[in-house]
């Protein structure tokens, strides 16, 4: 069970590694419900969050959530105290502090780009935390922590992402054509339409048929050589020669 967990979790990392730049050391904020919860099941969230992603890790609260915590009194008394224990990110509610879920929501923003993941057991949270693309989404079940796959908004948006970089095949021919037209690059096909071009008008097949039509026959086979017949038919077709020759039969 350990293996397919520990699997579960790489997967899931590299898939946030490589498609949303998360980079160790991670940065996991938690709020009261993870540390009530991890009081709870006897779970050491500095300890066992680093040894379950086999990375270095940041665990991090906010002002909000600390003051959350020391709001709920008694009851989450040592959820509070570890809360204390690790670093404080500042938040931007410095003079009004708000809840702990609203808090991490503006920590996140819309599209998470300080890379942080989110630590709870607030099941509102979760699902909220889901909707924004690249945000890797932590809880426990029980004392194991899980992480949990990426959300189907993570996967869409990631997929955008590579449908961006790998172009359609018409994509491709219609960048082309816009590079050739712009005179990025020297289309090759013209060069040899041009060529085409100044062998297609060539003069020398109009000029056999109108100077010799009775002779049509004769020079078909010749025609299919190239322009040097020329001379030989100028030589050749004089009428006078042909008269000599009917003379003489
Ligand atoms: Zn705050």
């Amino acid at each position: 069970m350990k293996i397919v967990r520990y699997r579960k979790s790489q997967k899931t990392l590299s898939f946030y590694k490589n498609n949303y730049k998360f980079h160790e050391p991670y940065q996991v904020l938690v709020d009261g419900t993870f540390c009530h919860a991890a009081i709870e099941n006897k779970f050491d969230i500095q300890d066992q969050i680093p040894t379950y992603f086999h990375a270095t890790t940041k665990i991090l609260t906010t002002p909000c959530i600390i003051m959350e915590t020391e709001k709920l009194g008694k009851k989450v008394n040592g959820a509070m105290l570890i809360t204390k224990k690790f670093p404080v990110h500042k938040c931007l509610h410095d003079k009004n502090p708000v809840s702990g879920s609203k808090c991490l929501k503006s920590m996140i923003g819309d599209n998470n780009s300080s890379r942080y993941m989110i630590a709870t057991q607030d099941r509102q949270l979760q699902e909220e935390v889901r909707k924004i693309p690249g945000v890797p989404l932590l809880y426990l079940h029980g004392c194991t922590p899980t992480l949990e796959a990426p959300s189907e908004a993570s996967k869409k948006a990631a997929q955008e992402v590579i449908k961006g970089l790998v172009m359609t095949v018409d994509q491709q021919k219609t960048l082309k054509t816009l590079k050739e037209q712009t005179g990025l690059v020297e289309p090759q096909s013209v060069k040899c339409i041009k060529k085409r071009k100044q062998k297609g008008p060539n003069p020398l097949s109009c000029l056999k048929k109108k100077n010799n039509k009775n002779k049509i026959n004769n020079n078909k086979p010749e025609s299919s050589d190239s322009g040097k017949i020329r001379k030989r038919k100028r030589i050749k077709t004089p009428a006078h020669v042909k008269e000599i020759l009917k003379s003489s039969i």
